[in-house]
This record gives C-alpha cells, structure tokens and sequence, in this order.
C-alpha cells in the first residue's frame, strides 16, 4: 500500500542534537586516526549514496585532516523494507593506492557492505575502512567489520536524517522509527 493510503507514525530515536553531538565525536576520532594525511594523500571519503549523503556532508565538515570525497551508488531495498538480497553497485572510481572511508547510513544484514567492500577491494586502495552512521548487530547475517559506528539501534525500520522510506523521510532532522 502506497505512503499516502496507511497511517504511518514516527518514533522518535535521536535528535538532531544527539545526532551533530556524536558525529563530531566520530570526526575527531577519523581526524586522529588519519593525522597523516596531507593534500597529495588526503583521506578519501566514499559515500554510499543515497541515504548517507546528510551524514556525510555533516561528517566531512568536522574532519580536519585534508579529505576527498566521492559516490558510489548502492540499492538493495526497492520500495520494501526489507532487503531484496540483489545489491546493485554503480561507481566510476580510480582509487589504488588511497585511503578510503566508505561512509553508510545503515548496516543492516550487512551484504550491501560487504559487497561494495569487495568491489572496492579489487580497485587496490592503500587501506579501506567502514564508517557507519546506524548499526543493526541483531539483523546481520554478512559479517562486517565497521570501524566508526554513530549509533547501534534495534532491529527496526528507521527514517529521517536521509534515511528514506518508499523515498519519503529524508528530509526529517533526527532519526526516528517508522511504524505502520
Ligand atoms: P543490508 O544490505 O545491510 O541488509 O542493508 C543495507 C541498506 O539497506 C542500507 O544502506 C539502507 O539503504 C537499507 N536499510 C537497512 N535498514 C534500513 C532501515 O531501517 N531503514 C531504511 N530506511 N533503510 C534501511
């Protein structure tokens, strides 16, 4: 049933203020890790779009260190919530020899991260990492190792900040379970 025809309501998970509070944290800990980087080897952000793209314009504002930042797109959900299992990649990137950090919304089962893992690993970067704004241990089935998690949350259908249903949502400032 379309958005329009069900009644749908919005629980809140966290603020935007807890979210801003928590991604400085996290870019600190990206801008010691990555102390090395200067502007002939900056850290190379790769941001899986599209619901990573609000995530990722706040995180890079808080990186210190010289940074790039690139997309790739990645679909594995259509208009359901549940994974389809068929993940589609599309990215047009030269990256052996940087530093890359994959930067996601939402690590669910994990086969959409693990995929894109492997599709960068072949492309021989110098190191590559996983950062992720949600992280959902109770629904992985793909083991995944994240380096920068924002926030661990429940095995439920999340929304806002970027994060879409059915395209919907994105818009919201904080994040916020979708319950129908
Ligand atoms: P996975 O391949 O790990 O099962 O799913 C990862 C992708 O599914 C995420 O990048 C995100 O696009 C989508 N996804 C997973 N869980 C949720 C959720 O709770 N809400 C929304 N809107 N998308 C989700």
């Amino acid at each position: 049933m379309s958005k329009e025809h069900t009644v749908t309501t919005i629980t809140p998970l966290f603020s935007a203020e807890t979210i801003k509070n928590r991604i400085q944290e996290i870019g600190k800990e990206i801008s010691d890790d990555y102390a090395g980087a200067t502007p002939e080897c900056p850290l190379h952000l790769v941001v899986v779009l599209k619901g990573a793209f609000i995530f990722a314009a706040d995180l890079v504002r808080t990186i210190t260190v010289p940074c790039t930042v690139d997309f790739i797109h990645a679909s594995s959900y259509g208009s359901e919530k549940t994974s389809s299992g068929n993940v589609v990649i599309r990215h047009n990137m030269n990256v052996a020899g940087r530093h890359l950090l994959l930067v996601e919304d939402i690590i669910d089962t994990g086969l959409t991260m693990q995929q894109i893992f492997a599709a960068l690993t072949v492309l021989q970067p110098a190191s590559l990492k996983i950062c992720s704004l949600l992280d959902k241990p109770e629904a992985r089935k793909h083991p995944v190792e994240i380096a920068y998690t924002g926030f661990k949350v429940p095995n439920t259908f999340i929304v806002g900040y970027g994060i879409d249903y059915n395209q919907h949502y994105r818009e919201l400032p904080s994040l916020g379970i979708l319950c129908s």
